[in-house]
């Protein structure tokens, strides 16, 4: 399909629709308060009813430490752990979850995530000379670890080089052309990210994969791609996958840290120090919004995700008054190229984004405006800021057209 055709035909759209009504349905804070709309899940997402039960029914039933006693309620939360570590591993697309090689890690959410593979995984085996590649304008959750190591590495002599990986001017998306160039002999480690927090583009990570060669290690950011759209491991061949549970309708200190642990790839990643009390609660969530999402389908919320982004960039895209950031165009579900996944990011050319953040809430809609956590933008600069609206499963084609039409009234 060629750039600008709308990303979904009307009738799958209308399928959706019937699916989407059950699904909002779900969500009490959603129905209890249906404006103003919601309009940034990809900061946090609401929570359906069945992960405010498992909530409840773990804490009213067996609340008790992981690991640490023999009696029901101990054995009932650790077998709970335990159960989640496999689920989380089913729900990635683990190929081989009872090979007992690949292993997944509980932390309080990506941030965490991203700096338990940076300090306790890539600072044990690197040499001087070698080099890493990174993003430079991602979420700083997903630059700012990398950095770390490089300096903690540089106070014990070992010099490390940080790359920073290409990237295309108009789409956001990585320039997968010129990292061929910059992927050499000594390239050992590659961060990426899934689905942009800003642009909401897929990445294309399977060309990455292609450009660095079989054997790089390579870290997915997964923040807004897990929960939102499928993620599978096998198809992705990546070696860490790193999520939120808050972004993916669990609670928030909640998320994990999937280790392929490749012998061919590197060393296994053994979080360091001592690991305390695990965030039971948050496990218990977790599961439950994982059977959820596999329940709802995360094929279909990927869809719902990408139809309403293009639709709401479509219209955009045709007001002079707007730029939108990343890809101008929605790009078709079956497109090879980028898509956007429920994620559209804009300035107005004459009203500071703040402001615009501000007057669209006075007309019903809470969206984001600000700098987004980009690496390499001062959060002080105006210039920087950005209105982000972001949807999920909850969010409806009337409440997108409702913004589109402020929006439009505003241009
Ligand atoms: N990476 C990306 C792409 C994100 O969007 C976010 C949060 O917005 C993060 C990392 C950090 O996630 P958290 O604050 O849940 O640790």
């Amino acid at each position: 399909m060629p750039h600008g055709e709308p990303a979904l035909p009307d009738d799958e759209l209308r399928e959706l629709t019937a699916w989407q009504q059950d699904i909002r349905e779900q969500f009490p804070i959603i129905t209890a308060h249906p404006e103003p709309a919601y309009l940034d899940s990809a900061a946090t997402a609401q929570k359906p009813r069945a992960v405010l039960d498992a909530v409840q029914t773990y804490l009213t039933t067996s609340n008790a430490n992981a690991g640490r006693g023999a009696y029901p309620w101990a054995n009932r939360t650790t077998a709970l752990v335990e159960r989640t570590r496999r689920r989380v591993k089913e729900f990635l697309g683990d190929p081989d979850p009872e090979s007992g090689r690949s292993a997944v890690h509980f932390v309080s959410g990506t941030t965490e995530g991203l700096r338990t593979v940076a300090r306790d995984w890539l600072t044990t085996h690197l040499t001087d000379g070698d080099e890493i590649l990174v993003p430079h304008a991602d979420h700083r959750a997903n630059l700012l670890p990398w950095l770390e190591a490089e300096r903690l590495l540089a106070e014990r002599g070992v010099g490390v080089r940080v790359r920073g990986l290409p990237y295309q001017a108009d789409s956001g998306d990585y320039d997968h052309r010129a990292l061929a160039g910059a992927v050499g002999p000594r390239t050992r480690f590659v961060a990426v990210t899934h689905v942009h927090h800003v642009y909401g583009g897929d990445m294309n990570v399977h060309r990455i994969r292609a450009a660095v060669g079989p054997t790089v290690p390579i870290c997915l950011d997964a923040a807004q791609s897990v929960g939102h759209l499928p993620v599978s491991v096998a198809a992705l061949d990546v070696d860490f996958v790193v999520f939120s549970g808050h972004k993916a309708l669990a609670l928030p200190g909640t998320g994990a840290v999937w280790a392929r642990n490749d012998p061919a790839r590197g060393p296994e990643l053994r979080p360091g120090g001592w690991q305390g009390t695990p965030n039971t609660v948050g496990i218990a969530s977790l599961e439950a919004a994982l059977d959820w999402l596999d329940a709802a389908g995360t094929d279909r919320i990927g869809r719902w995700g990408t139809a309403l982004a293009a639709r709401l960039t479509d219209g955009l895209r045709h007001l002079p008054s707007y730029e939108i950031l990343g890809c101008q165009a929605s790009l078709a579900a079956g497109s090879p190229l980028q898509r956007r996944h429920g994620i559209v990011t804009f300035r107005h050319r004459d009203i500071p984004s703040d402001d615009l953040g501000f007057i669209l809430f006075s007309h019903g809609f809470m969206v984001r405006a600000d700098s987004l956590c980009q690496a390499g933008t001062d959060e002080t600069d105006p210039k920087h800021g950005s209105v982000r609206v972001s949807v999920h499963a909850y969010t409806t084609v009337e409440e997108v057209d409702r913004l589109q039409s402020v929006l439009t009234t505003l241009a």
